[in-house]
């Protein structure tokens, strides 16, 4: 059964006559614990695709399934807590707060959540990311792969079952993007994650279990 799913899902922007369809019909399913790019040009429709995945923004028509709920139905506050407690999300510009240290910034959505941090399992998550000696550090003395390896520790802290990583070395040289892509690899199987994907790079997707060609808000075969 798949975990992630969408039915004819589109998206429109904007109203007539200038109306931009981002997504036209998009139909999509993904397995637990596979790891899936998603490829397309600039302006294709793939972080559309994304924040409708996770809940961040509602399509137009068709539906979105995570696990076996239909986020359509959830109401506002509903989502929110649903998407914290199942999501973990990666950006491209790491998105860390910049007066938290290392620890403090990993530890936040849990925070936020009102929950305890499970500190044996953030050391944990810190030494496999190679972040056990920067804890302290604050984001400024941290290269762009150290920050986006504290994001991943913090998307991993609250255990959620898929990662939704939105060009997540769409700033890294590709020596780090490949270390990056590595660690989320071993830390989704490690964990039992299932990863969706954005990159516009093909070596980057090809990394990847399967790639989702998206072209024009289209699936592309
Ligand atoms: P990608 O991530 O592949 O670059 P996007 O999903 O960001 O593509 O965008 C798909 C299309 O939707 C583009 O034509 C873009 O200009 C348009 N679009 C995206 N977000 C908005 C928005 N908030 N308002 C209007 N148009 C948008
Ligand atoms: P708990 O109360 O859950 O035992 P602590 O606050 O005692 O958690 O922290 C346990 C460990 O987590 C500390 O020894 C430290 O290594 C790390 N830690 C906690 N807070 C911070 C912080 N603000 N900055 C860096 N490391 C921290």
């Amino acid at each position: 059964m798949s975990i992630l799913s969408t039915e004819q899902l589109t998206k429109q922007y904007g109203a007539e006559p200038n109306i931009v369809k981002a997504l036209d019909s998009v139909s999509i399913s993904i397995e637990p614990g596979e790891f899936v790019a998603i490829i397309g040009t600039s302006g294709s429709g793939k972080s559309t695709l994304l924040n409708m995945l996770g809940g961040l923004d509602r399509p137009t028509s068709g539906t979105v399934k995570v696990d076996n709920y239909e986020l359509g139905k959830l109401r506002d506050e509903d989502l929110t807590v649903f998407r914290r407690q199942r999501i973990g999300f990666i950006f491209q510009n790491y998105n860390l707060v910049p007066i938290l240290n290392v620890y403090e910034n990993i530890v936040m959505p849990i925070q936020l959540d009102g929950k305890k941090p499970d500190t044996q399992f953030i050391k944990e998550i810190a030494a496999l990311l190679g972040l056990e000696k920067k804890l302290h550090n604050m984001p400024n003395t941290l290269s762009g792969g150290q920050q986006q390896r504290v994001a991943i520790a913090r998307a991993l802290a609250s255990k959620p079952a898929i990662i939704l990583a939105d060009e997540p070395t769409g700033n890294l040289d590709s020596k780090t993007s490949d270390e990056v892509i590595e660690l989320l690899k071993v830390t989704s199987q490690k964990f039992h994650q299932t990863i969706v994907m954005i990159t516009h790079n093909p070596e980057i997707a090809a990394r990847a279990d399967r790639t989702i060609h998206i072209e024009d808000g289209r699936i592309a075969q």
